[in-house]
């Protein structure tokens, strides 16, 4: 018998050589744990870690589907979701059917662990992600271009009424794994000063959530073409790294400087660096290619300002609330190009998003039409 709750559908690719083509095909889900969620998705953003994952550019291993002990031996992507619950295990509190909920790009962890316990289940050694990760069980996950998701409970999150939902879709990963670093480097200071690379989905979320966290904000883009916009999401200063000595007169300058490139082979770390102030981050959100890394870093680079590297990884379900509060309440929305979700909708969205042709997230909506759930 095909059909909810038995099967699936979404959009799945076989082969990395057909990433910008991911074909409608009926998968069947993850078995049902005691505190999982089924979500009927509404609409699904689109982030950059697709592209990677579906081009499999994040390791030099297969496809992890295609060798998986059970389930689907194609892929679904897709992980700023936002729909309704439609079913509830024994075990879960957290929400209940009919409520809109968001899920991000994690979809379990043990919730035992020291990690777990002290909010920071983002850091589970068995953390799963909501697609392309292997359950213990050998499932290997299915994301959210898709009719439903099935999830753990702790990664379903209330979504304020005040956010439509193609608005909130973004917030789900790339909006949440910005927030993170961003309130743990800042927090309690003075007057923070906040630089954000990379304005693409990522970034100008970035721009707006350390706006509304009371920091003083620069934009650093390769070029000017950004600037303007990244002064009406709320951005005090900008830089484009095209025109040379950019950096003299920020030295000593950032309490914080938050990477959200996708690509950091041609970061100029020795510019970059000497203008955080003394022992402050640079942290790395962007996640490149398997075969990039940081270009030119020697113990030099960090000697005169005794600065710090570093990365973050998505956020907590508690960070994920504080977030969406805060979005509430200082009204800032990540600016969404709408695309029909079918194959042609996700084709021009993974296409586009590839030539870096958005302004500055799409968001898949029209699932229930198109699925007819
Ligand atoms: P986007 O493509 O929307 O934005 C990336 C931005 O990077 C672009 O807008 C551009 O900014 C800059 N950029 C693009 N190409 C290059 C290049 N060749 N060299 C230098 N800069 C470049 O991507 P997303 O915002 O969706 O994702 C950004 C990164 O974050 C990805 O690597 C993604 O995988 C990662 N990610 C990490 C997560 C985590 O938990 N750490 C979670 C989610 C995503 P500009 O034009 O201003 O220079
Ligand atoms: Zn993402």
């Amino acid at each position: 018998m095909s059909g909810y709750p038995h099967t699936f559908r979404g959009f799945a690719i076989a082969d990395p050589r057909d990433w910008a083509s991911p074909k409608l095909t009926e998968f069947e889900p993850k078995k049902f744990g005691a505190r999982d969620v089924d979500i009927e998705v509404e609409c699904c953003g689109i982030c950059a870690s697709e592209l990677f994952s579906l081009k499999n550019e994040w390791t030099h291993a297969p496809l992890e589907c295609l060798s998986s002990a059970y389930g689907p031996k194609s892929q679904v992507v897709g992980h700023e979701v936002i729909g309704r619950v439609v079913a509830v295990g024994d075990r879960v509190t957290l929400c209940r059917v009919g409520d809109r909920v968001g899920l991000g790009a994690q979809c379990c962890a043990c919730m035992e662990c020291a990690r777990c316990v002290a909010g920071n289940e983002q850091y589970c050694a068995r953390a799963v992600g909501t697609y392309c990760d292997r359950y213990p069980d050998g499932y290997v996950s299915q994301g959210g271009y898709a009719s439903h998701v099935r999830a753990h409970e702790q990664f379903c999150f209330p979504i304020p009424e005040a956010i439509p939902s193609e608005l909130a879709a973004p917030l789900q990963c790339g909006g949440l794994t910005v927030y993170s670093p961003i309130k743990r480097n800042i927090a309690g200071l003075e007057n923070p000063k906040v630089a954000v690379i990379g304005i693409g989905g990522l970034g100008h979320m970035a721009i707006m959530i350390a706006r509304a966290l009371g920091a003083e904000v620069t934009a650093i883009s390769r070029t000017n073409s950004k600037k303007a916009d990244a002064a009406k999401m709320g951005a005090h200063g900008f830089v484009a790294t095209a025109e040379p000595g950019w950096q003299t007169e920020l030295q000593d300058h950032f309490d914080l400087i938050l990477n959200c490139a996708s690509s950091t082979t041609a970061l100029d770390l020795d510019a970059l660096l000497p203008t955080l102030k003394v022992n402050c981050n640079f942290i790395s959100v962007g996640l490149p290619h398997v075969d990039e890394d940081f270009r030119g870093v020697k113990p030099f680079t960090f000697f005169s300002n005794g600065c710090c590297l570093g990365s973050s990884k998505l956020g907590s379900r508690e960070e994920a609330i504080e977030l969406f509060a805060l979005a509430a309440e200082h009204g800032f929305r990540p600016w969404v190009e709408t695309l029909p979700v079918s194959e042609a909708g996700v084709h021009e969205g993974l296409t586009r998003l590839d030539k870096g042709d958005v302004r500055y997230r799409f968001t898949l909506v029209g699932f229930r039409e198109f699925f007819g759930t």
